[in-house]
């Protein structure tokens, strides 16, 4: 097993440190004090920069106009870029998009590539993402209200759809449908690709998530479905794939998002630091003095660095073996990097006392943005009961 950094991993992550400190973090005060949609007509010069410095979409394969890195490559760059709340926006590999982007490579034929893929690899659109119902589990996506019926050469779309984000501006949706309710359960459902300007289409509201319903990107929007035609051709990959398609999907999602949150954990963690070094408690004893603000700041250096290994790992056994057999590896990472997110923002609020709530720094943005890392991509619990029921079953004990 061989995750160490390669020179090109080195190299990219230095320069994409400097694109991050020069030309980044200067730009989120605006997005803490105005909201991301109202920010911007100022943020898109980022974007420009970030394809002038060679940065533009990492995740991405060269063929469409990425970096083509490994994953353990990409976990060098994801870290780095998550420091910020613009970082993966500014170079192209924010959600959902860089998911989307994923399944139209795997599964769009030639003309939904040119349609929907290639001005979304460039940046020209964003696209959104719509699973998720109200009235059920998102976290057992077989079991869905959506409907899409066939009609001639056309399907209908009827449907509920929540926490959809990004909608608000997006080009298209990726909506999950059932197709065949009689089928297999993992058989039921499809996905279309459905432009947002097609009758039927209905924005409902951006859900105000922790007080706040942002905008443009930077929100997660309530969707209502209404008869939504679309041609057979707007199928994407085969019928009844939906679920395996959502799966494929989620793999690199999930270890995409572990990647941002170690970044987060970075910036917060040297927040913490910063803090315990620079406020004083009384004359000549600062924050850091204090026994239990050594202990937080331990406890983080350890968690960070145990996560950051742990997903490094599962990037090699994904670049090395492919994703089922990095299965495990993934739903570990995907607990234990959301819950020292959690920990480590935690601590590092803390210890800035009221500062740390109000928007002047990152961290109440991060707190109030990413106690969703711990339900979105599937809960917690359903990584942890996937874990344990390989474990029991490999030692004989039916699920
Ligand atoms: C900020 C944010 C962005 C999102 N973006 C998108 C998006 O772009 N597109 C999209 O389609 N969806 C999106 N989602 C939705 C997300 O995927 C769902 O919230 C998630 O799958 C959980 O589904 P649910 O909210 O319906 O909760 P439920 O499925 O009702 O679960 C509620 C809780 O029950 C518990 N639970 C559930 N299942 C089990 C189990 N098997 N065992 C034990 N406990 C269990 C867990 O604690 C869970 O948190 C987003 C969510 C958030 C918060």
């Amino acid at each position: 097993m061989d995750f160490a950094p390669s020179a090109r991993a080195l190299e990219l992550a230095a320069r994409t440190r400097a694109f991050m400190d020069d030309v980044v973090m200067p730009r989120e005060s605006e997005v803490m004090r105005h909201g991301f949609s109202t920010a911007l007509p100022t943020l898109l010069p980022l974007r420009d920069e970030a394809k002038r410095r060679g940065l533009w979409a990492p995740q991405l394969s060269t063929s469409l106009g990425g970096l083509g890195l490994s994953l353990v490559e990409l976990a060098f760059v994801g870290e780095v870029l998550g420091e910020s709340p613009l970082g993966h926006w500014a170079v192209n590999f924010q959600a959902p998009d860089a998911g989307n982007m994923e399944l139209l490579h795997l599964a769009g034929t030639e003309a939904q590539q040119a349609r929907f893929l290639e001005p979304l690899a460039r940046g020209d659109i964003r696209s959104c993402f719509a699973m998720t119902e109200p009235d059920r589990p998102g976290s057992n996506p077989t079991w869905m209200e959506t409907t899409a019926t066939k009609d001639g050469d056309d399907y209908v779309i009827n449907g509920h759809k929540w926490f959809t984000t990004g909608a608000d501006g997006a080009a298209y949706a990726i909506v999950m449908a059932v197709t065949n309710d009689a089928a297999k359960s993992h058989e039921r459902a499809s996905m279309f690709l459905v432009p947002m300007d097609t009758a039927g289409v209905v924005f409902v509201r951006n859900l105000p998530v922790m007080g706040e319903a942002g905008g443009d990107w930077a929100s997660h929007a309530e969707l209502r479905l209404e008869n939504v035609r679309v041609p057979s051709s707007n199928l994407l990959g085969e019928e009844g794939r939906g679920f395996a398609l959502a799966q494929e999907r989620l793999g690199p999602g999930r270890i995409h998002h572990c990647m941002r949150w170690l970044g987060i954990c970075r910036r917060a963690y040297g927040l913490l630091v910063k803090r315990a070094v620079e406020r004083p408690l009384q004359p000549f004893r600062a924050l850091g003095h204090q026994q239990v603000v050594q202990h937080w700041i331990a406890e983080s250096a350890i968690q960070i660095e145990a996560a950051r290994l742990m997903v490094l790992k599962a990037a090699w056994t994904i670049d090395s073996h492919g994703q089922k057999a990095a299965r495990d590896d993934v739903a570990m990472i995907k607990v234990m990097v959301a819950r020292t997110l959690g920990d480590v923002l935690d601590r590092a609020l803390q210890a800035h006392g009221g500062y740390g709530l109000i928007d002047d720094l990152p961290l109440a943005w991060f707190f109030r943005h990413e106690r969703a890392a711990r339900i979105y991509d599937g809960p917690d619990e359903v990584h942890l009961t996937s874990i344990a029921r390989r474990i029991l079953s490999a030692r004989g004990l039916p699920g």
